[in-house]
């Protein structure tokens, strides 16, 4: 069984969702339409952990009442999580105040539920942190992270996850995280269908992903897999579910 934390799997096309037996997949969405796909989603497929919310990207096109269709998903859920959400000062700096009321928003409602957050920081890494701990958020999972070691340390430190992307192979920083990170702290994802350099990411690169981290930190690869597993049971928390 692989464990796919961060993937937007109501974006996969029929084939590519046909082959996911074997996998476990954390879906996350990006905003109301597609959150409610995703439950949809979740409702047919077992091995399915649905997430809702509005990606920071578009949040610029989101009114603050989406907040409340969310809740409404979260609240009917039994197991589930909130992702996509985030900051971004990467790739869309102009719409960062707007962000900061949506993931403000997000990491409160993550508290009220008891929900994990599955959590875009690109270019705000240290940002997203400190709303993370303002907000007394205790599960987060900072997906594909490349953000500065230090910070790495503190908040793995916190009890907070990080995911690493099949993307290792060709991002030198990213390598360079998978290298340093707590082993007890990670997840892999894939983010499919995203495309990176190239490279069209898939759940189906999860395996060759943990060979290669698994070769990189010196360990057999049931060894990490095993690992990943349990973080990953760990941070959903489904106990009440069985995969
Ligand atoms: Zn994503």
């Amino acid at each position: 069984m692989y464990f796919d934390a961060h993937c937007h799997l109501h974006e996969l096309d029929e084939e590519e969702m046909k082959e996911l037996r074997g996998y476990v997949i954390a879906a996350v969405s990006d905003d109301v339409e597609s959150s409610k796909k995703t439950l949809k989603l979740a409702q047919k497929l077992k091995n399915v952990v649905p997430c809702f919310g509005v990606h920071p990207w578009v949040v610029d096109k989101a009114s603050m009442s989406c907040m409340r269709e969310i809740e409404v998903l979260v609240s009917s859920s039994e197991i589930c999580c909130l992702g996509e959400v985030g900051l971004d000062k990467k790739f869309v700096p102009q719409t960062f105040s707007k962000q900061v009321k949506f993931f403000e928003g997000f990491a409160k409602m993550a508290v009220e539920y008891g929900v994990p957050l599955n959590v875009h920081a690109a270019g705000a890494w240290r940002e997203v942190y400190e709303v993370l701990l303002k907000s007394d958020v205790e599960k987060a999972l900072l997906h594909w992270y490349t953000g500065p070691l230090d910070l790495l340390e503190e908040l793995t430190a916190k009890g907070y996850f990080i995911s690493i992307n099949p993307a290792m192979e060709l991002q030198r920083k990213h390598m360079v995280i998978a290298m340093e990170v707590n082993l007890r702290r990670v997840l892999v994802e894939s983010d499919g269908p995203y495309e990176y350099r190239g490279l069209r990411l898939t759940p189906k690169l999860i395996p060759k992903t943990l060979e290669t981290l698994a070769k990189a930190r010196g360990l057999r690869v049931e060894e990490l897999r095993s690992i990943v597993e349990s973080n990953f049971r760990e941070f959903f928390g489904f106990t009440r579910r069985v995969f």
